[in-house]
């Protein structure tokens, strides 16, 4: 459910958002509110500026949090972001720890707006292959 604060927070990362058009950057924002709401870090989509693939501000605000918060403090902070994070980005969120998203953009509204955010093709991926050399080094981390 998202309350009236949400939409508060919801509507600075549409803030951050916007304010990344004006830098040049994509109109993508994100920010993180610790476990009493207040605001601790803020990020927008830097791909062009930065030549990364992977500077999407969810992802940066991921790497961040696992980087800088406790778990306890993790898991009790949320993410706002203008858009609802990508395959990419839900995936460091995850690994981050961090206990909750709320967006304002769904990825369909999102590609309804622009259809080329949704362009993206499949990658074949072939495999499992190599069972028994492929578990030296996992078992030599894992299983010293
Ligand atoms: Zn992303």
């Amino acid at each position: 459910m998202i309350t009236t604060a949400d939409e508060e927070l919801l509507r600075r990362a549409i803030a951050v958002a916007a304010h990344a058009v004006t830098l040049g950057d994509a109109p993508y924002g994100s920010l993180l509110a610790g476990p009493d709401g207040a605001i601790l870090v803020e990020a927008h989509n830097t791909v062009q500026r930065d030549n990364d693939i992977s500077a999407h501000p969810e992802l940066k605000l991921a790497r961040w949090a696992a980087r800088e918060l406790d778990p306890e403090t993790a898991a009790h902070t949320t993410m706002y972001t203008s858009c609802q994070p990508c395959g990419m980005c839900t995936g460091g969120i995850v690994r981050s720890g961090l206990g909750r998203v709320v967006y304002a953009l769904a990825t369909d509204q999102l590609v309804e707006l622009n259809p080329a955010s949704g362009a993206w093709p499949a990658v074949a991926q072939d495999g499992p292959a190599l069972f028994d050399e492929a578990r030296v080094p996992i078992d030599a981390f894992y299983r010293p």
